[in-house]
Formats: C-alpha cells, structure tokens, sequence
C-alpha cells in the first residue's frame, strides 16, 4: 500500500499539507517511530531539504515494513529584496539558536526599519523519495514585509507576511486562503501532480 511519509512534526506545516493532499493519508515522523533530529547542515534549501527525505527514507529501509513508502520532506526560507535574499537557509535560526519565531519576526522588523523596499519571499524546496526516485519541486509566493505583527493564525513569519494581492498578513487570511496560494501549497499542489500521474 502507497504511504506518504512527510518528514517534519511542526505541527503546523502537517496540517497545512495534510489539507492539501486530502484524501491521501499523511504519516508524520512520530507517526512511524522516527525521533531522532536531523541536522539541516546544507548551504542552500534544496540540500536541507534532500537531507531531511534522505536521512528518513533510509532509516525506514532499515526498519524492513512492508510498504510502499513515499517520504517527503520541505525546506523553506524567506527571502527579503532589500536585504540581499536574507535570511535564506539561516530563515528558522536567524535570530539565534534555538529558533525562536517571535524573535524571528523581531529581528525581520528590526532589520527592516526606515527601509521602504519591503517585498520579500517565501521559497520552499520539496523532496520527495520513493524507492531509487528522487524529485525536487519548488514553490514561492511574493508578498511583503508589513511594519508590525498582524494576526495569530499560521506560524513563524506568518504575523509579518502579507502575500501579493492581498491587504491581510498569512497571520491574518484563514487557513483556506493561505493553503491555496502558499509557498508550501504551491509545491505540494506539483508534488499532487506527480503522484495523481504516477511519475515517481
Ligand atoms: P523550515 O522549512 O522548517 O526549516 O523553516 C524555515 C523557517 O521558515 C522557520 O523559521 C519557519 O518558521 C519559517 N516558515 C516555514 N514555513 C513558513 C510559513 O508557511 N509561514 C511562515 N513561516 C514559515
């Protein structure tokens, strides 16, 4: 039986891709026994996010279950114009270890302040793994950097994050919203694709 392994247990993203690849069942990590962290020792996304599919897709080749798994993992980093594309690949630890969103989001007002250029991204490599097969798809939404916190719905940037088209921050929009024209939707939304025509 096909599995879909997504490898992450922020809560919030397994949500968000469990509502986009509804009706397919989604496992977390703790969901198959996986609890080790990973170290995401990459310089770009698209290496952090092949080292997080790959460190989980051969420890379940190591756990010898009979099933056809599909492990997927994503990175994602936000990318401010006026600042050159930081933060990138430093995104979740910006503000210094441990990750701190709050203190994220502090330091991406702090850095903006006085600037007027505050278009930004949000990029996100997916990996997906399945048998010898890997792919990588890609997605992004463009939007700015507001001047203040608005919302508490999402998480990390989400407060600040207010997506091309729209006058409401990730933090504000309801979830539908957010998962249809995300970063994240975008690239699950192709790796749907790929899965529905049996690419992989
Ligand atoms: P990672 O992909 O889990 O490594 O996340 C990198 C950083 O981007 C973390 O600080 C996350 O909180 C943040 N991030 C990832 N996805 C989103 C999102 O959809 N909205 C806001 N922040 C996000």
């Amino acid at each position: 039986m096909r599995r879909l392994v997504f490898a992450s247990n922020n809560a919030h993203k397994l949500e968000e891709v469990r509502r986009i690849l509804a009706p397919a069942e989604v496992l977390s990590l703790n969901e198959v026994g996986f609890h080790a962290d990973i170290d995401e020792t990459g310089q770009t996304l698209s290496e952090n996010s092949l080292i997080k599919a790959q460190t989980v897709a051969t420890w379940l080749q190591t756990q010898s279950i009979d099933d056809d798994f599909y492990v997927f993992a994503d990175d994602t980093g936000l990318e401010i114009e006026a600042l050159n594309g930081a933060p990138g690949v430093i995104t979740a630890r910006w503000a210094g270890e441990p990750a701190c969103d709050a203190n994220n989001r502090k330091k991406a007002l702090a850095e903006l302040s006085g600037i007027t250029n505050r278009k930004a991204r949000f990029r996100t490599v997916v990996t997906i793994i399945h048998g010898n097969t890997t792919r990588q798809i890609e997605g992004e939404v463009r939007g700015t950097i507001t001047s203040e916190e608005r919302g508490n719905s999402g998480f990390g940037y989400d407060a600040i994050f207010m997506p091309d088209g729209y006058n409401k921050t990730f933090g504000e929009l309801p979830a539908e919203t957010k998962n249809q024209i995300s970063h994240r939707a975008r690239a699950i939304a192709k790796l749907a694709d790929l899965l529905k025509n049996n690419v992989l």
